[in-house]
């Protein structure tokens, strides 16, 4: 049997370039998979669907939910964003790990029910650095960026709660940062201990095998 792949949870405040780190990650060869959510909002410009998310009304995605499809889901700014389960559960059985990258409330879904899952949180250097990337994005209101901003606030009071915390100070250095944390979860010695378990027991019987001898 293949081992599981590992879970990868990449999560922080909107805003904070999320997107833009995972985006930089994946440019390059790696060894893992991007799940790609499901919403409810709107396709913006430039988004395809099916890559970027899988665009779907309310209808269906309270359906999904209903039916346990999802394994994490919240409602952020009036829409729902969610990771569908059947994805993320056949790529880790086939023994690749799995990349999401979700808002803070989904993450914490997440830990309650895949607790070895690898949590990192992606800070911003500070707020005021938040607030003028949302507004240089120039996609939301500034009622929506206040909004925004009270909501980073509460998320960033969140970080507790994961493994790591990667400051986004610059994209380059902190998408390296967070390879560097999926290749060192690897060498986790209660990761990598269960496929020595079948040698160390053989070495036993040999030790004793070679006692009885003398
Ligand atoms: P945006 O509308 O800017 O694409 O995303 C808004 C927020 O939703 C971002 O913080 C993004 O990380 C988060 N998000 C994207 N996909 C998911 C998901 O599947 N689950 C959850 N909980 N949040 C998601």
């Amino acid at each position: 049997m293949k081992d599981r792949g590992l879970l990868i949870v990449f999560s922080g405040p909107s805003g904070v370039g999320k997107g833009t780190v995972r985006a930089k990650i994946f440019e390059g060869e790696n060894d893992f998979s991007y799940s790609v959510s499901m919403t409810t909002r709107k396709q913006r410009e430039g988004e395809t669907d099916g890559k970027d998310y899988f665009f779907r009304t309310r209808d269906e995605f309270e359906e999904k939910i209903r039916s346990g499809l999802m394994l994490e889901y919240a409602e952020y700014v009036g829409n729902y964003y969610g990771t569908p389960l059947e994805y993320v559960n056949a790529t880790l059985d086939d023994g690749k790990d799995v990349f999401l990258e979700i808002e803070v409330q989904g993450a914490l879904q997440v830990k309650e029910k895949v607790p070895d899952a690898v949590f990192i949180f992606l800070a911003p250097p500070d707020l005021r650095e938040l607030r003028e990337r949302l507004v240089g994005r120039g996609t939301d209101t500034p009622e929506a960026i206040e909004g925004r901003l009270i909501k980073a606030r509460e998320e960033i009071r969140l970080m507790k709660d994961y493994n790591y915390v990667v400051v986004n100070d610059q994209v380059e250095r902190a998408a390296s940062m967070v390879k560097q944390i999926i290749a060192a979860e690897h060498t986790r010695v209660e990761r990598v201990i269960e496929k020595y378990a079948d040698i160390l027991e053989e070495n036993e019987v040999n030790y004793y095998d070679v006692k009885t001898i003398n």
